[in-house]
């Protein structure tokens, strides 16, 4: 019999070690792991004015809490990448690196577009101001398109409408959307397949309307993506103002909006 219990134990030590592990990871390596002294582990501290007794998060309630996010929010490939470790050598990476941090220092909720062939770096800029803001307390999903538009399709095709919906509200309503690779696979055709233009523009619409920042990288240059929809893409820019970046070809130093 003991031997059963200490596998199951032998396990759930490994597993809670590599969690820890990946805690502190995505934590940059500041402790949140350990016992805190500030607050005993309750994650509140309490004081006491004028009689009155007030309690206020810990640190490292906020640190906990801010990494339950970071890992529920579908980041987990690029939550190392921060503004700090994009690489700004050329004009044009020195223009990008400054559009996104004013971006993350505001409180906007505006948009944010990134076009250019692959390798541009795009998916970099994009995942560090996601990750930016959910570490600032904002709610924030990452999905790449083909991924949202392929569950999208199978939850539809399984005939349970809440399924379907179930999945679409998580997209649809955290307050930061980092779409990835957006019309990925039509860059040669310039054409999309009409059921995933669909799921595509129910998501980008309830989301303008609702007023939610949606952050889109894609290797189809805006002309393309205007080409494929017009109403969508329309929609997206007009959210994004000047948040719009079209990357010239890597050995070519020019911002363009
Ligand atoms: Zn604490």
């Amino acid at each position: 019999m003991s031997q059963l219990q200490s596998t199951t134990s032998m396990r759930d030590t490994a597993l809670f070690n590599q969690i820890m592990r990946l805690g502190k990871t995505l934590d940059n390596n500041t402790a949140t792991t350990a016992s805190c002294a500030k607050c005993d582990d309750t994650g509140w501290i309490n004081t006491t004015k004028d009689g009155y007794e007030y309690s206020s998060k810990c640190e490292c309630l906020v640190r906990k809490q801010s990494l339950e996010r970071l890992k529920s929010s579908g980041i987990n490939n690029y939550i190392g990448k921060t503004l700090e470790n994009y690489l700004a050598v050329t004009n044009e990476q020195k223009a990008i690196k400054k559009l996104a941090s004013e971006y993350i220092a505001s409180d906007t909720l505006s948009n944010f577009v990134i076009c250019g062939k692959s390798g541009t770096g795009k998916t970099h800029i994009a995942s560090a101001i996601l990750v930016t803001k959910i570490k600032k307390g904002r709610s924030g999903k990452y999905i790449s398109y083909k991924e949202f538009v392929r569950t999208a399709s199978a939850k539809a095709r399984s005939w349970d409408e809440e399924e379907y919906f179930r999945y679409f509200r998580a997209y649809a309503n955290p307050t930061f959307l980092l779409i990835d690779d957006l019309f990925k696979g039509s860059e040669k055709t310039k054409e999309v397949n009409p059921a995933h233009l669909t799921y595509m523009y129910e998501l980008i619409n309830h989301r303008y309307s609702k007023g939610l920042a949606t952050i889109i990288t894609s290797e189809l240059s805006i002309d393309d993506l205007i080409g494929i929809d017009e109403a969508l893409t329309g929609r997206l820019l007009e959210r994004a103002g000047e948040n719009v970046i079209q990357i010239q070809k890597i050995e070519n130093q020019r911002l363009s909006r």
